[in-house]
């Protein structure tokens, strides 16, 4: 049976997500309630803007439930507005996070909406993802990695794409574009 993945439907491209998720094996599902969380092998945090992400979670008595699903060791990646989620600290402009990535994220570090580009991962990106084209809207950097955390990729240096444990996170938006890779990764991790 395909592993069920549920998506944060709060905001943010859930649809995306669940195209790309169904093209490499799963059955995805959208989680608005802590409840749902028990059914599901993976959870993915999506793009969009995590302040109102955040708020989402905190009307829905999410926070304690997606600490506790990632810490039992079930896989969680978040991109985008998911990465700052799940960073320790947001350090230039103030958000909760769940503090289950040890980085810190600084948002919207290459700009506004205008500035939204693609581009390929620098050489060198691990698990088979040479020459990702990876799409960044208002996207965050990552800094202050600890040691535990794992750069899988990369663009002009910058971490772009980074896994600790069962925490996979994206600086970039993975479900656009059609290439279904770095979906792929999670679904290792769930076979870890
Ligand atoms: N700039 C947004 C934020 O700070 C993230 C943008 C995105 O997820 N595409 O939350």
């Amino acid at each position: 049976m395909n592993p069920a993945v549920g998506i944060l439907a709060v905001q943010g491209d859930v649809e995306a997500h669940a195209r790309a998720l169904r093209a490499v094996g799963a059955a995805p599902r959208r989680v608005l309630r802590a409840a749902e969380l028990a059914d599901c092998a993976a959870l993915v945090l999506p793009g969009g803007e995590s302040t109102t992400i955040a708020m989402g979670m905190e009307r829905l008595g999410l926070w304690a439930p997606l600490r506790h699903f990632a810490r039992k060791g079930r896989p969680i990646f978040g991109t985008c507005a998911g990465a700052i989620l799940l960073a320790r600290q947001s350090r230039n402009a103030p958000v909760p996070t769940l503090g289950l990535l040890a980085a810190d994220a600084l948002r919207n570090a290459y700009g506004s909406q205008v500035d939204s580009f693609a581009a390929p991962v620098d050489a060198g990106a691990h698990c088979g993802l040479a020459g990702l084209r990876c799409t960044f809207i208002r996207a965050p950097r990552l800094c202050e990695l600890g040691a535990g955390v794992q750069v899988l990729a990369r663009v002009d240096g910058w971490p772009v794409l980074v896994r600790q444990q069962n925490v996979l996170a994206a600086t970039f938006h993975p479900e656009l574009g059609g290439d279904s890779r770095v979906h792929a990764l999670l679904m290792r991790l769930l076979l870890r």
